[in-house]
């Protein structure tokens, strides 16, 4: 079955420092209870993302967005590798939020970044102290979740 999206977005907050193009992949088979895009699980359902589109939409935001980020479509593993690929040759970062615990190594190594966990409501986010989820810089493997705290915080102080 081919990739296919529900939306596009240009996201800021995702991924910290960094502008993205964030691709929300349909077919999630995860489930997880509070889930905050159930729309997406569908698979079959959104828009084909064709290679020439996905080149498009590349060269489109080369020099306004910094990193690609996939929401989901681990479980399109070759679509998915190549598309990492050509954004890393065009100078993108790329990054995959997934609610698995880990990821093929043939697509981690196509990563700059990766989120990991499923979404646990009462665990929360990468907010929150206390989540189950990480995210890790791939080529220290260093986990950055602390990044996400401090700026919201810095929001939460500034819309006072
Ligand atoms: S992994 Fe993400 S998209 Fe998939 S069910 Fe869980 S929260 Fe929803």
């Amino acid at each position: 079955m081919p990739m296919r999206y529900a939306h596009i977005d240009v996201v800021h907050q995702e991924v910290p420092g960094e502008i993205s193009l964030c691709f929300s992949i349909t077919g999630c088979p995860l489930r997880c209870m509070g889930c905050h895009s159930p729309h997406t699980w569908k698979a079959g359902s959104g828009k084909l993302l064709t290679a020439p589109h996905y080149q498009k939409l590349l060269q489109q935001y080369q020099g306004f967005a910094s990193c690609i980020l996939f929401m989901g479509g681990e479980w399109h593993p070759e679509t998915l590798i190549n598309y990492l690929k050509e954004a890393r040759q065009l100078g993108y970062a790329t990054c995959l939020y997934t609610g698995e615990n880990s990821v093929a190594p043939m697509i981690l190594q196509q990563l700059t970044y990766v989120k990991l966990g499923p979404w646990i409501p009462n665990l929360g986010g990468l907010n929150n102290t206390k989540t189950n989820q990480q995210f890790i810089e791939v080529s220290t493997g260093k986990k950055l979740n602390h990044l996400f705290i401090a700026h919201d915080k810095i929001k939460h102080r500034t819309s006072q």
